[in-house]
């Protein structure tokens, strides 16, 4: 790095001058002073300024500059940030609903959680350098299938809420003759039925609230139902046999879901083994932090026949080039499920670093270790019960796992409160009644200040022996519900009981995987920056980490003024009036922004206005979402060049003036290119009574250069995890948030329990937690406050210029298919292989695989043109390693031409028999080329990452589908 001080007329730098020169900005951004310098040269521009002068249009540069607080120092923001936590009050959380106090494993929290090589790490579409995540996954779905007594689990969903919304579609979708309603246990989750309920409302789907303790009631038997929903263990903690109203959905036509708790499960039977047709929740209390409210991985499994039409990513086993057993996901490599308006999800980003840590909180613990966990936390709930009817109360049910619902009429709230003084957080159900849920660290002394709290009723025993209570105390869970399946019988779940074990397979696994620790991933519409330390140091912080969503709005200060400040900055770098961070992916984003377009329809009457417009080359998750918003899909037409066809846009306009609801627009465009038509666009659309939806992915070429509020846009959701530095996780978690103008500011996200009251009414919830993802939320709000306005503005301008840069290096070898007014890319730029592969037969799968041999992570590929790579560099790569990419794409050319020429055949060439293993560095070789090729293309290297499978075949999994833990035995030699 090269500092810079500024000498003031006394000669020697004043100590602000000192204090300011190691900013943060020079350590996101990869790019030193001299590296800019000779990219700018190369690209004939003289500054960055020039650069984006050129680059951006006119008619949509800000007003102003960003108004965001001046950058910090990192030891600042660190102090800041435990200044912020430390305003949170975690307590001892015993109000459960879904979320549980949990251990997370040390072991797994240093070298998951906080271990870049876990956390850096994309989506594993690449399966040959993903291996690692794909064990994990594979893994988590071993572990949610066995303990729901299903075959086949997927690899996360976003949490249980939305689990729970996403099995209501797939029972409509599966079981097209039920068309009647979809029946929801009254004793589900609140969030839950909520959540349930804002889907099923666009969707038009009837939903009905039932208490189903005694079956099916009255008024819906004999009635076609498409599905029921059960909680098992209930909300009240009761625990509901649900074999007669899984009986009776069955016998109505309709296909049964089971929500449940997965620590019970060890105790309960599984209620697959009960006929249930699909069990969704929540992984959380396997070792993931509360976080308040997200992100925990959800999770679903499904009944034989009902794979293809489950949500989410499958991980499944195929076999590599060697033959040898190899993982990658099923069904169709890219979002099998993201198929446009025959989605059946718009689910991409989901949560695989929390499903990868609660997987490994099963790998650690063993089913023996799980059951002494769930066996110990129902005890301390049954000696709880004991004393508390000893001091005379009366409980909701008399069978429980570990939640009681206590009759305390007229003295909940003092009870609470009571609680709260000795640093519990209770559950305050109503003024006459108090719910409590134990976990895996429930004390002794839990229960002391429980009983305390509490205290003796009138006809109440005034002192109680503990010890003895435990012992006279029976177990209180069903008899007739006793877990008689077994589970986790893999040798996985049986091989890692010592830390040093652990740490071994958790190193072995991460090694196998190629992430940011390793080198650049120049994935188009991804932008995979860096995920600075200090940014994710204050997750972990015990303030941010442990505390329940639902505490008092007082014990969470640190967090609502976190989100107030991120929500703030993000209203004003994207210029939208107001912001909500509910959502916990992109794609959640996208719904939330246009259920708020629904809603300000239909308040103004126009109840009919459902088309809702988009480009062809728009992501899969936004056609999927307006499907899912209840609204009708449209395409407009592209130009020769990219660009949306603005005579096609204003004839289906005209076509659709009455009925005309939206338009989706990514900006800039999908195609890496700033359109200048875009403010016509939003235009057209506006005078044909239109909202306008910016999909603000591409924010990384945006941001401090222009702001989709102010340029025609009336919504857009940004991701976190893409421009504000939130880690991929491999595939999650993230956080979508969805910024709008005022007028559809009373549309954004509402949740029953938000700690501000003006929020708890109105859309309903789009995420279980009010604040959705909120433990990750530090993240962002480090980054801008490490950045300021300039440091922003600043790496939006590297970022281009990097993108620039690779465009403007690798168009003599590979045709840069489009480029904006004055021949200039925005931060990804699209590399044109059809042409190179009709000629040679060389695909962009051989680039993709061969890329691995150099060193590198594949760009996009096939998005959103089939047969090209989508380069996206972002502002934090080096010049280094951006000349190293640079090479490796010039080589493979070559290598390409090789085969043009007819030097080596295709089949025979290093491009198709790619990515080599470390095997191929012995036995024999009788190969078109050398082992030396093959191998160390770019030099012998110490320290290459070797893929752990060759080239993986889809097509054999899919028609073999192995979803769970193959055994041991497969992988022998
Ligand atoms: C990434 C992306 C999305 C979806 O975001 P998720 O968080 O994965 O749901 C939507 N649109 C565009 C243009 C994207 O690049």
């Amino acid at each position: 790095m090269e500092i810079a001080l500024p000498k003031p007329d006394g000669g020697q730098p004043t100590l602000h001058d000192l204090d300011a020169a190691l900013p943060f900005v020079d350590r996101h951004i990869g790019l030193s002073p001299s590296d800019i310098e000779s990219m700018l040269a190369t690209l004939g521009h003289e500054s960055l300024e020039g650069l984006m002068d050129a680059a951006v249009p006119v008619g949509i540069r800000p007003a102003a500059d960003l108004s965001l607080p001046p950058a910090m120092t990192e030891s600042q923001v660190g102090a800041l940030a435990r200044e912020l936590a430390g305003q949170n009050f975690p307590g001892e959380p015993l109000i459960g609903l879904g979320y549980h106090a949990t251990i997370t494993p040390p072991v797994i929290r240093r070298n998951v959680l906080e271990d870049p090589s876990w956390y850096t790490a994309y989506t594993p579409y690449q399966p040959e350098i993903s291996q690692g995540r794909l064990e994990a996954l594979i893994n988590f779905q071993t572990m949610i299938g066995d303990l729901a007594g299903l075959p086949v689990a997927n690899s996360s969903l976003l949490d249980e809420g939305t689990a729970a919304a996403e099995a209501m579609t797939l029972v409509r979708r599966a079981n097209r003759k039920a068309e009647g309603p979809f029946v929801v246990d009254a004793d589900a989750l609140p969030q839950t039925i909520d959540v349930v309920r804002t889907r099923a409302e666009a969707m038009g789907i009837e939903v009905v609230v039932a208490d189903l303790s005694q079956g099916m009631p009255a008024e819906l038997v004999g009635v076609t139902i498409c599905g029921t929903l059960i909680q098992y263990p209930g909300a009240s903690g009761r625990v509901l046999d649900p074999r007669a109203v899984i009986e009776a959905t069955h016998a109505q036509g309709g296909l049964a879901v089971v929500a449940a708790d997965l620590l019970a499960l060890t105790l309960l039977e599984a209620p697959g083994a009960l006929g249930a047709d699909v069990v969704v929740g929540s992984s959380q209390r396997f070792g993931v932090p509360l976080f308040y409210g997200g992100p925990h991985a959800g999770y679903m499994a499904v009944a034989k026949g009902l794979e293809r039409h489950m949500p989410g990513r499958l991980v499944g086993v195929s076999i590599d080039s060697e033959g040898r057993p190899a993982y990658r996901l099923a069904l169709g490599t890219r979002e099998q499920h993201i198929r446009r308006e025959k989605a059946t999800s718009n689910i991409c980003t989901a949560q695989v670093l929390l499903a990868i840590t609660a997987s490994m909180y099963a790998v650690y613990h063993g089913p023996a270790g799980l059951t002494a966990i769930a066996t110990r936390t129902h005890r301390y709930a049954a000696v709880i019960a004991a004393g508390l009817k000893a001091l005379g109360y009366t409980l909701g049910s008399e069978s429980f796992f570990d939640t009681l619902t206590v009759a305390a009429p007229g003295r909940a709230a003092a009870i609470v409160a009571s609680a709260r003084a000795a640093g519990l957080h209770l559950r305050l159900v109503d003024a006459d009644t108090v719910g409590l849920s134990t976990s895996e660290t429930t004390t002794h002394e839990t229960v002391e200040k429980v009983l305390a709290s509490f205290g003796p009723t009138v006809e109440g025993t005034t002192s109680l022996d503990l010890d003895e209570l435990d012992r006279i105390t029976p177990d209180a869970l069903p008899a007739e519900l006793g877990r008689a399946t077994a589970f986790l019988t893999h040798e996985v779940f049986h091989t890692h009981r010592s830390e040093t074990q652990m740490l071994r397979y958790l190193a072995r696994l991460s090694g196998r995987d190629y992430a940011l620790d390793k080198g650049m991933i120049p994935l188009g519409s991804c932008t995979m920056k860096l995920n600075a330390t200090t940014e994710m140091e204050p997750i972990s912080l015990p303030g941010f980490a442990d505390l329940h969503p639902f505490v008092p709005a007082e014990d969470a200060a640190g967090y609502h003024q976190l989100v107030a400040e991120l929500e703030g900055w993000l209203a004003e770098v994207t210029g939208y009036a107001a912001v909500s961070i509910q959502p916990n992916a992109g794609s959640q984003g996208e719904l939330a922004g246009l259920l708020a377009i629904r809603a300000y329809h239909l308040a103004n009457g126009d109840t009919h206005r459902d088309v809702c417009l988009m480009p062809a080359s728009a992501h899969g998750t936004n056609a999927a979402s307006a499907v899912m918003a209840g609204m009708r899909v449209v395409v407009v037409k592209s130009n020769d060049d990219g660009t949306v066809d603005l005579d096609d846009l204003q004839a289906q306009c005209d076509a659709h003036s009455n009925d005309l609801a939206a338009i989706m627009v990514t900006y800039p465009s999908t195609h890496g290119v700033y359109e200048e038509g875009i403010t016509q666009l939003c235009k057209i659309v506006h005078s044909h009574g239109g909202q306008v939806y910016v999909d603000g992915a591409n924010l990384n070429a945006l941001l401090g250069h222009a702001r989709p509020g102010e340029f025609g846009g009336d919504v857009s959701h940004l991701n976190l995890h893409k421009t504000f530095c939130i880690p991929h996780g491999g595939g999650g978690p993230g956080v979508g948030p969805v910024a709008v103008g005022a007028h559809l500011a009373p549309y954004l996200p509402t949740h029953a329990q938000h700690p501000l009251p003006e929020k708890r009414s109105g859309i309903g919830p789009i995420s279980a937690a009010p604040y959705g993802s909120a433990g990750i939320l530090p993240i962002s709000w480090a980054y801008v406050r490490l950045m300021g306005a300039a440091g922003l503005t600043k790496a939006t301008a590297a970022a281009v210029l990097s993108a620039n840069y690779v465009a403007a290096r690798l168009e003599e070898h590979y045709p840069v298919l489009y480029k904006g007014e004055n021949g200039l890319v925005a931060h990804e730029c699209i590399l044109d292989l059809r042409g190179i592969s009709k000629e040679s037969g060389v695909t962009v799968d051989d680039v993709a695989k061969r890329l691995i041999d150099y060193g590198f992570h594949a760009p996009t590929m096939s998005f959103p043109v089939a047969g090209t790579l989508m380069v996206e560099p972002t502002e934090s790569e080096d010049l280094a390693e951006l000349e190293r990419f640079i090479d490796a794409m010039i080589a493979i050319r070559g290598e390409i031409a090789k085969v043009q020429a007819g030097e080596w055949s295709h089949d025979d060439s290093p491009l198709a028999r790619a990515p080599h293993t470390s095997r191929s560095i012995v036995g024999e070789w009788d190969r078109g080329y050398s082992r030396e090729t093959g191998v160390f293309p770019a030099g012998i290297d110490p320290d290459k990452y070797w893929p752990p499978v060759g080239r993986i075949d889809n097509a054999y999994g899919d028609r073999n589908l192995v979803c769970a833990c193959p055994p041991p035995e497969a992988f022998a030699d």
